[in-house]
């Protein structure tokens, strides 16, 4: 058996390149190789949600997002009942008057590097008008962010957040997609135009004088060698052992991260609110008998301290559920285990974690209604910059390190990838993605003052 291109993993980041490659650019005999069903490692646990606001140095990020949401944008079109898509933004909240302040340096910056228009809201005469979510849809969503310094209009608007919140930044080419159904989509298509998909795991790579020869997949308690001259590592939380095997390191770590999902039954989260994330640190609330209770034990005395800022949370669908995601101990890179490890302490420090945010939820406090729990590895590099292109071996390509934005990002990465692959004409930020960055000495330095990471 021979292959044009083999893609090793059939996750978000292996359906989108089939994709590109095949049904854009015409490409034949493409072959992915996976012993899961497509999808289900990684890519059916995400959030979903995508935003084109990312932090520096440089444009790339926003760049390569931007792209990422243009092609989303283009699918949804196709296929708006089969691939829905929300445009409700993401709204980023403190009640520190200092963090007030950093994070309108950070929201000019990121206005600045391509995200859009970033309008102040001061509660001035000569503010510029702000459109509510229910004022608009997808085609005619505003871009850029609105940012509230004013306590009022903050009242006004997200009546829900604490009265403690004295700044609100509400991203506005953000919110939630259903993300897997488009990594089926883009799959189906290119399964469509002649890629093949085969259930096996790659055991090996045979490289020869530096160039890709063969890949070896064992499947049915046998073993099959496909001769191909391209290889693209799509391995998702596995890409170090991929890597491996044709003897590069990929820097790339995994951390642990869970969501949880209830029903709302008491409609506290308005279900038009976007993506909200808190971005102070939050000390839980409990009553004196709780907290002296928790206080006792070494187990449970960490929930009574104050723990790290990030929570975040969105309705879920057209129902009443909600979606919480929080990584309240500080995350740590670790070795992958199937199935993942889950927290059964996640929703209810979930949930008086948001409580802090939108107190409303305190009405749950005395019976936390039944959570469903999954999640899985983010896939990073140490600065939570994606690896698209070439790697030193001829023939070799990655689609990685992907974190916590595969899913948003896989549209716009492939489409470089696929440029990498066919010799087409690549993009400005094509070289911020490269493996080859590392071997730069000037960006060596930059890692070292390297501020947010933008990771959620
Ligand atoms: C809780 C959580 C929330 C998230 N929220 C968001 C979000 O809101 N927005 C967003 O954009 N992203 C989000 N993400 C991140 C996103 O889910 C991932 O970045 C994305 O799924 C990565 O896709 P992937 O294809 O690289 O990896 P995966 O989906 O893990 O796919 C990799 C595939 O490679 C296969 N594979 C591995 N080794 C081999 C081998 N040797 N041979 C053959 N196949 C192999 C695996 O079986 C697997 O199917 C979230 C992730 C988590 C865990």
């Amino acid at each position: 058996m021979n292959a044009d291109i083999l893609i090793c993993g059939a996750g978000m980041a292996g359906a989108a390149i089939a994709y590109q490659l095949a049904v854009k650019h015409n490409v034949k005999n493409i072959v992915i190789v996976d012993p899961l069903p497509p999808l289900t490692l990684t890519s059916d646990k995400s959030t979903e949600c995508y935003r084109n606001w990312w932090p520096g140095p440089g444009d790339a990020m926003v760049g390569l997002m931007n792209r990422s949401i243009d092609l989303m944008d283009t699918l949804h079109n196709e296929s708006p009942a089969r691939l829905p898509m929300h445009r409700y933004g993401y709204l980023f909240a403190t009640a520190d008057p200092e963090r007030a302040k950093s994070m309108t340096a950070s929201a000019e910056e990121i206005s600045r590097l391509g995200a859009g228009e970033l309008r102040i809201h001061r509660g001035a005469s000569n503010d510029s008008a702000y459109t509510p979510v229910t004022q608009h849809g997808l085609a005619d969503a505003p871009t850029g962010a609105d940012l509230f310094l004013d306590q009022s209009l903050i009242r006004k608007y997200f009546p829900h957040l604490t009265e403690r919140t004295v700044a609100l930044l509400h991203a506005r080419r953000c919110g939630w997609f259903a993300a897997q159904q488009f990594g089926m989509y883009m799959l189906e298509k290119g399964l469509e135009c002649g890629v093949q998909l085969i259930k096996g795991k790659v055991e090996s790579v045979e490289v020869e004088g530096n160039r890709i020869k063969s890949v070896k997949v064992g499947m049915n308690g046998g073993e099959q060698t496909i001769s191909t001259q391209n290889f693209v590592i799509a391995a998702g939380p596995m890409q170090k052992q991929v890597g491996r095997m044709i003897g590069i390191d990929i820097p790339i770590h995994n951390e642990l991260h869970l969501k949880t999902i209830f029903n709302d039954s008491r409609h506290v989260f308005p279900r038009e609110m976007g993506l909200l994330i808190w971005n102070d640190p939050v000390a839980l609330s409990w009553s004196d008998d709780e907290r002296e209770a928790l206080a006792e034990s070494d187990e449970t005395k960490w929930l009574t301290s104050e723990l790290p800022s990030g929570v975040h949370g969105r309705p879920e669908g057209e129902g009443d559920m909600i979606l919480l995601q929080w990584v309240y101990h500080n995350a740590e890179a670790v070795e992958p285990t199937f199935p993942v490890p889950l927290d059964p302490q996640l929703p209810e420090v979930a949930l008086r974690g948001m409580a802090a945010v939108i107190p409303g939820l305190s009405t749950y406090f005395n019976q936390i209604p039944k959570p469903f729990i999954d999640g899985g590895y983010y896939a990073r590099t140490k600065e939570n910059r994606a690896l698209i292109g070439p790697l030193a071996v001829e023939g070799a390509y990655i689609i990685g390190g992907l974190g916590g934005f595969g899913m948003m990002s896989s549209c716009g990465a492939s489409d470089l990838l696929a440029k990498h692959i066919v010799g087409a004409e690549l993009p400005s930020y094509a070289p911020a993605f490269l493996l080859s960055r590392y071997d730069n000495p000037q960006y060596q330095e930059t890692l070292k003052q390297w501020g947010a990471s933008g990771e959620l």
